[in-house]
């Protein structure tokens, strides 16, 4: 079943951009002569002055990374002002709310122009200048890209921060970059509640002696406070301003953003990308991994917050003047319908979003999504984790009515876009499998002491030579990023990520390095046993880590939510070891499992092993770093009940 292949249909290879041979043309002429191919793809950007090198990059100390040395252009411009000639009536950001009740907006690419001019123009007003940091704390709303489109377009860095953290959270991203300016607004809705940003920015603003000023949004009407002197409304500076701002002339070099990684591993790392080639490396993948034509409609479920929300919600699409649908909501709110009502609301066609809201829909039952049409549905893609095979298949049969392609795409903060992916006119899909390298990405499979591994087999991921999209510094931290990502194996990128290369030379993530069990000997990675348990129709969701054992030096515990309505018992742990005996074999059958109502999740949805492992270890005071856990009071309920003791 694990290599069931699915080809792509005759009728999408047909009008898809890219077709197998093409893949395969492509991809060999970009690990032939990078620079010839990446000088040829830097056309779709439009530059005001050519660069004179296309790579200058070397992965062995002192580690450098620059593409396009010299070239000059704007982000924003690209993004906007150049679509003006033929797409300025073309919509360009579909705003859907979080309440259905609420009004949608829809945003012509002139519309994106005059917004953006102005709030450049405003920031400009309060001080902004190139090379700053700019603080963006926002809902999902148009303003959020407002904000970072003006940002590139004056040469300011911003720094995201999801509006889901806390004050404590805020305070440490902004005291890293010492912003001076944030941008934020009164309040914003998720599922059905109010989340209070401007609150949450005073208390962060008690211990962050940098900020002078921040510029609120009048979005929600909630109550707010404001400091005298520091806090500024928007349509009050707005007033009067021009709604014309040349965009300020950027080196390919220059750094576009800053953004922390989901710390699923540990302490977040402030990740730095910089214009040129991340451009490019968003706009290419986001062309041709969904297939993005003229008439599509676009929707990416993540948050502005995170990098998928930078590279897919705002600069991929907006870079190939596409229409990207900008969601304030949740998938469950008024109920587990919402992504479905919204797809056929706008007629999305192209729908990209995570194993984890997969799975968490799929809990929900089929009825929620047939009471939909979703016929206007393309591409379907996913991002974040593995996605189990079954959820993978539930979102193929159920959602896509076996009519659309998966992109289960692999990428990183750090990456900056797609790594691993189908193309989905190019690339047979396995569930499970991330499939091929996107041009340029040359992955490698090393085992633990370095060694290249051939052909088939299974070990720790890295990337063999740079990429445009790749990250270029941990901010004000290079040594981190030196150690972080080129010491554990000189000379490649370390991905943090085990993997696996089947015979067809596709690549299966198989969890995170530090994740892997090792069972008498047998190196067992998460993301197979999870989807082993995953396979049973009873189970939602596990998570599975390792914890010491005197005989077979650790021990597998299983965490696992049960589907809406399924009742635990001793009965059912034994029916799941059978069916993880049966799907993957007897080494891997879990000792513990333990029931959980809820799993420990980043605010971006990921599972956090770490967590879950000290809590099998029977270890509970040494949580570590709790502060992008999205619900600590799951935690408690898991340590109560822990099984270890
Ligand atoms: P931190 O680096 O702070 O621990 P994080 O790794 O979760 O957090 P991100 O950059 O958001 O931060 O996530 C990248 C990671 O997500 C990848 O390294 C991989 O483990 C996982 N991932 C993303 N997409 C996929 C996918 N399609 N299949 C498997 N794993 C994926
Ligand atoms: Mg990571």
């Amino acid at each position: 079943m694990h290599n069931q292949k699915f080809p792509p249909k005759a009728d999408f290879v047909q009008k898809a951009w890219i077709n197998e041979t093409q893949y395969k043309e492509l991809y060999a002429e970009s690990m032939k002569d990078p620079e010839h191919f990446w000088a040829g793809q830097a056309d779709r950007l439009t530059w005001m002055k050519k660069w004179t090198k296309v790579k200058d990059t070397s992965f062995h100390k002192p580690v450098s990374i620059k593409w396009f040395t010299g070239g000059k252009l704007n982000v924003s411009y690209n993004c906007i002002d150049r679509h003006l000639g033929h797409h300025a009536d073309k919509v360009a950001l579909i705003f859907e709310p979080d309440s259905p009740n609420h009004q949608t907006q829809k945003i012509t690419y002139r519309q994106l122009h005059t917004e953006v001019c102005k709030m450049a123009n405003v920031l400009k007003k309060l001080g902004a200048k190139k090379g700053d940091i700019v603080t963006i704390y926002m809902p999902m709303i148009p303003e959020a890209a407002y904000a970072m489109l003006a940002c590139a377009r004056i040469g300011a860095i911003h720094s995201v921060v999801f509006g889901g953290f806390s004050p404590d959270s805020i305070a440490d991203r902004v005291n890293d970059g010492k912003s001076k300016l944030v941008i934020t607004a009164d309040a914003g809705y998720r599922g059905g509640k109010v989340v209070p940003l401007k609150d949450n920015i005073d208390k962060a603003m008690a211990k962050t002696p940098s900020v002078e000023k921040v510029l609120v949004f009048n979005y929600s009407q909630e109550k707010h406070d404001m400091t005298a002197n520091r806090d500024v409304y928007y349509h009050e500076a707005v007033k009067g301003i021009s709604d014309q701002c040349e965009p300020e002339e950027m080196d390919s070099e220059d750094p576009l953003f800053i953004l922390y990684t989901s710390g699923s591993t540990g302490k977040p790392k402030g990740v730095l990308h910089t214009t040129g080639g991340y451009l490019l490396w968003a706009s290419i993948t986001h062309q041709y991994v969904f297939d993005c034509h003229e008439n599509d409609i676009y929707w990416c479920t993540a948050d502005v917050g995170w990098v998928t929300g930078h590279s897919y919600v705002v600069y991929g699409p907006l870079a190939n003047a596409a229409t990207s649908l900008i969601f304030e909501g949740t998938p469950t709110y008024p109920d587990a319908s919402r992504f479905w009502q919204v797809v056929d609301k706008h007629q999305v066609s192209l729908f990209y979003s995570s194993p984890t809201a997969i799975r968490s829909l799929m809990r929900e039952g089929n009825d929620f999504v047939k009471k939909s049409s979703r016929k206007s549905l393309r591409v379907l893609g996913t991002v974040g984790e593995p996605i189990n095979p079954e959820a993978w298949h539930w979102y193929n049969d159920v959602v896509g009515e076996g009519r659309c392609p998966i992109v289960d795409t692999w990428w990183q903060t750090e990456t900056g876009g797609h790594m691993i992916t189908p193309i989905p006119g190019a690339i047979a899909t396995k569930p499970g499998s991330a499939t091929l390298p996107f041009f340029g990405v040359k992955p490698i499979l090393l085992t633990n002491e370095g060694q290249e591994i051939t052909g088939a087999g299974e070990g720790v991921l890295a990337i063999a030579d740079s990429w445009p999209g790749q990250m270029r510094t941990v901010y004000g931290d290079h040594k981190r990023f030196e150690e972080t990502y080129f010491s554990t194996y000189a000379g490649y990128y370390f991905t943090g990520d085990g993997c696996r290369r089947d015979e067809d030379g596709y690549y299966w993530i198989t969890g995170r390095v530090d994740d892997v069990i090792n069972v008498s000997g047998h190196r067992l990675g998460t993301a197979e046993i999870e989807s082993a348990l995953v396979a049973n129709n009873k189970v939602a969701e596990a998570a599975v880590v390792g914890y010491p054992h005197d005989i077979k030096g650790q021990g597998i515990y299983a965490f696992v939510t049960l589907k809406t309505g399924v009742q635990s018992s001793d009965e059912l742990k034994k029916e799941l070891i059978q069916t993880v005996r049966q799907e993957i074999g007897p080494i891997a059958s879990p000792d513990l499992i333990q029931w959980a109502p809820g799993l420990p999740k980043t605010r971006s949805g990921k599972i956090m092993r770490r967590i879950l492992r000290k809590i099998a270890e029977n270890a509970p005071e040494q949580l570590g770093d709790t502060s992008t856990l999205s619900d600590p009071s799951v935690v408690q309920d898991l340590v109560d009940k822990r099984l270890n003791r």
